[in-house]
């Protein structure tokens, strides 16, 4: 009998749903696709959309921008980040996030992370000392969220304010508190491959308002930033409206018209991703010499991708998963191969910081595999998928099973 085959594409997100598209539609017609070209009386999509997100967060402020790595760079430098700075990051997140650091000419200072796939808070602490570091952008990478009260303590006593990269967590919490509301600025993509999707976009949260002023006259809002959706009061402004720079990153209204629907619908997509995620899950526990990565009872998932651990394995055993998935269909990104395939996630790609050395993090990265979840996958695919990788594991890892 033949093995059975995945024949799913991993990068096929849904369609955008008619509402959003009858939304775009009507902004085209009205050709206001600047987001302050409105007639009186009209907000705007895009002040509607950071009126929205601020409420679905629980924020005081909310600005739409162009990107996710946009967002990160204007918090940076809205937080007073300037050339040589150094700034704490994740060793494991994804390239747009030293690249923010960079983007204000500050320099990256890596921190481990644990096989929960989260920042090590023992590493952080050390190297909080160690760097005199003052900043730290956080990345929930995968979704994997940190213990954050702990983390915001250390953080607290040392001084160290907290930028949260919430790309991979946005309707995620930790113990209720959504993610991007324990540090001073959370950041978030609108990109195709996240929870809501523009093709790009970035939204920035914060309850300070002298930092969200700043970051509004970042974004390029001329002296119009009376018409933002989700903004401090206008005296804030007059302390820094004439010595902020403009960084245009503004979002347009096209874009916020399709999000805004998508917000809207994201409770029921994260039920959605959770069963997916869940079906993997249960079809992968007990796989030996396989690890899934047991998820805090603490911790609100957004399940849009998971992570597989095959600590000890060798290169050659997970090359050999890696390529016996891929022939039955199912695409696994492996952290640990020696060249990057399709995007960069370990410090050592990001040569134009120091060299630094990760001990640790390259242990787990060399056993880590990862896949996308995309909502055009059924329950009965994600089993199917979890069937394939566990048979496969199986197959190169006969005596893990003895
Ligand atoms: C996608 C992503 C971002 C932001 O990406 P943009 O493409 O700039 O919107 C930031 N952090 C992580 C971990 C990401 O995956």
């Amino acid at each position: 009998m033949s093995k059975p085959v995945f024949t799913g594409s991993f990068t096929q997100q849904e369609a955008i749903p008619e509402a959003a598209i009858d939304a775009a539609v009507a902004v085209m017609r009205s050709g206001r696709l600047h987001r302050y070209n409105v007639v009186p009386g009209e907000a705007g999509e895009t002040a509607l959309l950071e009126q929205e997100f601020a409420a679905f967060t629980g924020a005081k402020y909310c600005l739409a921008v162009a990107s996710g790595g946009y967002a990160m760079g204007a918090a940076l430098r809205a937080i007073g980040v300037g050339p040589g700075d150094k700034v704490l990051t994740n060793g494991f997140t994804l390239a747009p996030v030293p690249g923010a650091i960079a983007a204000v000419s500050a320099e990256p200072v890596f921190v481990e992370v644990t096989d929960q796939l989260v920042i090590d808070l023992g590493d952080l602490s050390a190297k909080i000392e160690r760097s005199g570091a003052r900043v730290l952008l956080l990345s929930h990478m995968r979704g994997h969220l940190c213990d954050m009260d702990r983390l915001m303590e250390i953080c607290d006593a040392a001084g160290v304010k907290v930028i949260e990269d919430c790309a991979h967590t946005m309707g995620g919490a930790w113990r209720g508190v959504p993610s991007g509301r324990h540090g001073l600025v959370g950041c978030y993509s609108t990109q195709t491959y996240k929870h809501i999707n523009s093709g790009e976009g970035g939204l920035l949260i914060s309850d300070d308002a002298e930092v969200m002023a700043k970051a509004v006259m970042l974004s390029g809002s001329y002296m119009l930033y009376g018409k933002n959706g989700a903004v401090p009061p206008v005296d804030t402004f007059e302390n820094v409206k004439y010595v902020t720079p403009n960084v245009s990153g503004r979002m347009d209204n096209l874009r916020a018209a399709i999000l805004r629907p998508q917000l809207a619908d994201l409770p029921a997509q994260i039920a959605r991703w959770n069963a997916l995620y869940h079906a993997l899950e249960d079809g992968l526990r007990n796989t030996p010499g396989l690890k899934v990565i047991e998820r805090p009872a603490e911790e609100d998932i957004v399940g849009s991708s998971i992570q597989l651990l095959l600590p000890g394995a060798s290169a050659d055993v997970i090359g050999a998963i890696v390529d016996g998935c891929l022939h039955r269909g199912v695409e696994l990104k492996w952290f640990g191969a020696a060249e990057p395939v399709a995007f960069t996630s370990r410090y050592d790609s990001w040569r134009y910081a120091p060299a630094q050395t990760l001990p640790k993090t390259d242990d787990i990265l060399a056993g880590l595999l990862d896949m996308r979840l995309p909502l055009t996958f059924s329950v009965e695919d994600a089993k199917l998928i979890a069937e394939i990788i566990r048979d496969e594991v199986i197959t190169a890892l006969p005596q893990a099973a003895e």
